[in-house]
């Protein structure tokens, strides 16, 4: 996943009051800025500079432009001088890309000695900026304000978090999630409008029948699933009945010739996420379980039962994460643990954890299934590593969809669990188990969320702000009684 071909277009605001001189300094900076944006690793995008806009129509042009381009992910704006907002007004109208209105000032410090009245001129974003963000305002646009001195590392840090999200939108833009099988029967949460998905991430959600999958998995040799083992014996751990000439061997091969045959329809389809459903699975002979963990620790979305929604979260996620240390994968609440000052959830799923989340080697093992009627699927077990982390979920409320994020801690299991052969993590929920999930419950949270331990409630939140979403954060210093107050007041905001 290279989030570098991503262009944030860095589009500086003047006017043409101060004459040439005035102006050409002001480009000098902004292209200084945006070489050492360009050198800096912690910016996962590309900054392009544009240039500077001093006339009304200059700047719907720009707009035009990023509108058309297929290349540019988010706007970067900065008014290095004084840059009147009515000019602003046409291109931002139009504007369909995400912004980032970033508030700086080309020098750190006052120059005491010699600060005069044509320096001031130069260097006043400080109320630049503030005309160009009242236009926003004004205009009820949303975007991300980023202040603070253009070198430091906290505001590098937050401009990435905007760029990651950026990069997801964008990716979500020309992505599709294949939904192979319908949701779970009966299960509400796992519904939603499709449509309306498409309207606000840009997702296509598709379906293709599962017959298409069997019949590819049908072509795949014995060799090729041979060869793919092979990765599978140098990267994770085999339970011994599945060596060579193991009893449960085939079991394991199944689940790559499902690897192999669901990858070539993912990329035929220009698929970034896809769904399975245990109800629907004719022609396979188990529950893709080892190849759908396989498929996320690639990059790939996932959603158990239908969900596309989680997938296409996941997914997001995914790009958000790009090369950040720590993983992100489908997670669903399972079971709690109620001892006095060690309260948690077990998270797991059937089989299809991400093992980007793992804490050491995954190993491979078969099990029976109970549910689904299909042959003992293979799987990859592991806790997940410690440390702090955060759900995602998205939901259909009927007129709006709604993220929910909850900041958990995940911790080390210091019990053993033979019995259990699943992926799993524990996690203490801030601000503590019955007040999260209370506050989860009445937010109308599903049982589904995407789980990471690479982002943080930052990412989700400008994702959501950029998508036009509710956004519900469960964190330290939530009250249930007072969210629920809060989600009342909301329905008014988004029923405009
Ligand atoms: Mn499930």
């Amino acid at each position: 996943m290279n989030l570098k071909k991503y262009e944030y277009w860095f589009i500086v605001g003047s006017q043409d009051l101060y004459g040439d001189e005035t102006l050409k300094q002001v480009a000098d900076h902004a292209r200084i800025m945006t070489d050492e944006f360009n050198k800096d690793s912690m910016l996962s995008g590309t900054v392009v500079l544009k240039p500077t806009a001093i006339t009304p129509n200059a700047i719907r042009s720009l707009f035009e432009e990023a509108n058309a381009s297929n290349n540019c992910a988010g706007i970067i704006t900065w008014m290095h001088t004084f840059s009147p907002s009515k000019m602003w007004i046409q291109g931002l109208a139009i504007n369909r890309k995400p912004i980032l209105h970033l508030h700086t000032q080309f020098n750190r410090d006052i120059p005491w000695s010699s600060i005069d009245m044509d320096f001031m001129n130069l260097n006043q974003s400080a109320h630049g900026d503030r005309e160009h963000g009242y236009i926003h305002t004004r205009m009820r646009l949303t975007r991300k304000v980023v202040a603070g001195f253009w070198q430091d590392k906290e505001l590098r840090r937050r401009m990435d978090v905007w760029m990651r999200a950026a990069a997801a939108r964008k990716d979500g833009m020309d992505s599709t999630v294949m939904r192979l099988g319908d949701n779970m029967r009966e299960v509400a949460v796992t519904e939603g409008d499709k449509v309306e998905a498409q309207i606000k991430f840009g997702w296509q959600v598709n379906t293709w029948g599962i017959g298409d999958l069997a019949v590819r998995y049908a072509k795949i040799s014995g060799a090729q699933a041979e060869k793919l083992a092979e990765e599978y014996a140098a990267k994770y751990d085999l339970a011994p009945d599945l060596n060579q000439s193991g009893k449960t061997r085939d079991a394991m091969l199944e689940q790559a010739k499902i690897e192999i045959a669901l990858k070539e329809m993912l990329e035929s389809e220009h698929a970034g996420a896809f769904t399975t459903t245990f109800q629907d699975l004719h022609g396979l002979p188990q529950l893709p379980g080892l190849a759908c963990q396989r498929l996320m620790e690639q990059g790939y979305g996932f959603g158990a039962e239908g969900d596309w929604k989680q997938s296409m979260l996941t997914r997001a996620a995914k790009v958000m994460a790009a090369g950040l240390s720590g993983g992100v994968s489908f997670m669903e609440d399972y079971t709690y643990h109620f001892e006095p000052g060690k309260e948690a959830a077990l998270g797991a799923h059937m089989l299809e954890i991400c093992p980007s989340i793992a804490e050491g080697k995954p190993r491979i093992e078969v099990h029976p299934l109970g549910i689904g009627g299909k042959a003992d699927p293979a799987r990859m077990v592991f806790d997940a590593a410690s440390g702090n982390a955060v759900l995602a979920t998205l939901i259909d409320l009927g007129s709006r969809f709604r993220m929910i994020v909850n900041e958990i801690e995940t911790v080390k299991i210091e019990n053993a669990m033979p019995k259990l052969p699943v992926a799993r993590a524990l996690w203490k929920p801030y601000p503590n188990l019955s007040d999260a999930a209370e506050a989860w419950i009445i937010s109308g949270g599903t049982h589904h969320s995407v789980y990471s331990s690479a982002l943080t409630t930052e990412y989700f939140r400008d994702f959501a702000e950029m998508s036009d979403i509710e956004f519900v954060l469960i964190d330290r210093d939530i009250k249930p009684a007072r969210l629920q107050d809060e989600l009342r007041r909301s329905e008014a905001y988004w029923s405009r």
